[in-house]
């Protein structure tokens, strides 16, 4: 080896990296940045246009829900701060589900500020035994990390954060370990039940995929199904996205900016569960498919 040869072997990985098509997720991160805000209350929003970072103020400590894409860290400390809060707060963090888009931060928050990481338990096992289902190795970062959590959340565990109680449920299909999660926020006298769903994407369900996990009857699908229909009657009048395209968030804030008066576009009850039947009809259609088949 030399130096030389040591530059075009980084450069070959990472034009591999870049013309792959996840590439752009790893380009120009700051391009995504989204100057933070208050949704409701104590829930406020610091992710970037694509995946959902949440921060509620529990009024002793700061939970996140998620941390952000591999590389965004940085953006996300710096949306804390905006959002005139001090990252080192951030005493629990909850992961919506074991995946490299949600976990940037986590070790960060870890090591820093000895923040307390929360995982559903299947993606804790799947980080034991399974590690490379995280897609850790898609960011092509040999520092990134996957962060064994501190506390395994079952279903049906109901967590106090400060003065804010979390009622979690596992809704595996996504990935095994997804959690839902219920709980109230508050502004003023107004209390509304929030809703967060913590995974969506039917990437997991790609043939090949379950082939490859050892599910070739594709039963992760009638799974996934399953879990969407038991949290669908849930009473939501705020629904929290895991991605930004889940509950419109970026429409909304516009909405919020243009009518700052106006009524809180977040605030919408019936919009968990027209995006849980939506999911319902799109996998129907999905496992209809023969080419999925
Ligand atoms: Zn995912």
């Amino acid at each position: 080896m030399s130096i030389r040869a040591d530059y075009l072997d980084y450069q070959a990985r990472r034009d591999k990296l870049v013309s792959g098509p996840m590439g752009r997720l790893w380009q120009n991160q700051e391009s995504r940045y989204v100057h933070p805000f208050r949704i409701f209350g104590n829930v406020w929003y610091v992710g970037d246009d694509w995946v959902c970072v949440h921060l509620i103020d529990t009024g002793d400590g700061l939970l996140l829900i998620d941390c952000g894409n591999i590389g965004a860290t940085a953006m996300l400390v710096n949306a804390i701060w905006e959002a005139g809060f001090n990252p080192a707060d951030v005493k629990w963090l909850v992961l919506s589900h074991g995946h490299l888009d949600h976990i940037g931060g986590a070790a960060f928050f870890r090591n820093m500020f000895g923040t307390k990481i929360y995982l559903g338990a299947p993606d804790a096992q799947m980080y034991r035994e399974r590690p490379e289902l995280s897609f850790v190795q898609d960011a092509d970062s040999a520092i990134a990390t996957i962060e064994a959590p501190d506390v395994e959340i079952h279903d049906g565990d109901v967590i106090q954060f400060g003065d804010t109680s979390v009622q979690f449920y596992l809704s595996p299909g996504h990935t095994m370990g997804v959690i839902s999660c219920f709980f109230d926020a508050h502004e003023g006298d107004r209390t509304v039940r929030c809703g967060y769903y913590g995974g969506f994407g039917f990437n997991t369900l790609q043939k090949d995929y379950l082939i490859e996990i050892g599910d070739p009857e594709y039963r992760t699908r009638q799974i996934y199904l399953d879990s969407l229909a038991r949290t669908r009657d849930e009473k939501v009048e705020l629904f929290l996205g895991n991605h930004t395209i889940n509950n419109d968030t970026m429409a909304r804030r516009q909405r919020q900016l243009e009518h700052p008066d106006g009524p809180n576009p977040f605030l919408d009850s019936e919009a968990w569960a027209k995006y849980m039947d939506k999911k319902r009809d799109d996998l129907l259609a999905f496992m209809a498919d023969p080419k999925n088949n």
